[in-house]
């Protein structure tokens, strides 16, 4: 089983031609509701690639919280760990243009609340073979989490978004950590893959760089990094590419693939996802994943 500890969001996506400068205000074409939040998405992501997955997190008292915890159920993740807080759920602001691309407002509502963790999550937590995290939730549950699935054997994968410095009590307890081109920069202080890579396996011992339409590089301690190509797709939106992939990736490690057909699994997955708007309406089904 996989356990996910992160967020929940109402995305509230606004799609136009190009994104609005400082202080201006341009006319969109569409907008959409559409259940996000990275913990919530790697959940999806991962069930619909054919896990078994259990969300731990919180959402609001407010009509998005219903939608959202519905959503989970549909995909057919497990929310008897997802609290019902009071006040506003998570919501997440987006912007998508013409090229794909995006900007994004995070207000984390109901995932502030949940600052620890009590014994059910942590026995949930001990309970799978991987957990996986973000950076939505208050890092204080995030440190715990990691250090609870460590204690016990289960293996962990960080993607450390939205991106902020981390503390080696952290990092002492993650597995794998998959950030963005964006964030690996930021974390390491290296724009060159390579070269934030070596820096970041001094934290942990595996690290998958996503590098959008370029794939990804993975490095491990002691070994040479490779670098894996994504398919050639054209992309609609791109939001969710990342924590489809996360999903995908944790599902194939979890049935105990190799790093390079897990990849290969998560690339699929994530291409897949590009080529539809939205993130968790466009996660694809195992089948789908199969037949690509
Ligand atoms: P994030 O969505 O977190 O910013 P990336 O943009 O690096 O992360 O994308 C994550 C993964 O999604 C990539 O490693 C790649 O496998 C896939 N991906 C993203 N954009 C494309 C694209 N244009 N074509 C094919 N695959 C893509």
């Amino acid at each position: 089983r996989i356990a996910v500890l992160g967020s929940t969001n109402m995305d509230l996506v606004a799609y136009t031609a190009r994104a609005p400068g400082r202080g201006e205000t341009v006319t969109g074409r569409e907008f959409r509701t559409i259940p996000g939040g990275k913990g919530a998405n790697q959940a999806v992501a991962a069930a619909r690639a054919g896990g078994e997955v259990m969300m731990i997190g919180a959402v609001g008292d407010d009509a998005y919280g219903t939608l959202l915890r519905d959503g989970l159920e549909h995909a057919g993740v497990d929310t008897d760990l997802l609290h019902t807080a009071e006040g506003p759920s998570g919501t997440a602001h987006i912007v998508v243009d013409d090229t794909g691309s995006n900007a994004i407002v995070v207000v984390p509502g109901a995932n502030g609340v949940l600052t620890a963790l009590g014994p059910g999550e942590i026995a949930a937590i001990a309970a799978s073979e991987l957990l996986l995290m973000q950076l939505e939730l208050p890092l204080s549950a995030v440190v715990e989490g990691a250090r609870a699935a460590h204690a016990q054997g289960v293996r962990t994968i960080l993607t450390p978004s939205p991106v902020q410095p981390l503390t080696d009590e952290l990092y002492d307890h993650i597995d794998l950590l998959v950030p963005n081109e964006h964030e690996a920069a930021e974390l390491s202080g290296q724009d060159e893959p390579h070269a934030a890579a070596q820096i970041l396996l001094r934290k942990v011992p595996e690290v998958i760089i996503t590098l959008g339409a370029k794939g990804c590089l993975y490095a491990a301690r002691g070994g040479e990094p490779v670098l894996f190509e994504a398919p050639s797709v054209t992309a609609v939106d791109t939001t969710g590419a990342g924590d489809t992939f996360v999903g995908a990736l944790a599902v194939a490690l979890g049935e105990g693939r190799p790093v390079a057909g897990a990849v290969a699994f998560a690339s699929s997955a994530a291409a897949l996802c590009v080529q539809k708007p939205g993130a968790s309406t466009s996660m694809p089904y195992r089948s789908e994943i199969e037949a690509s």
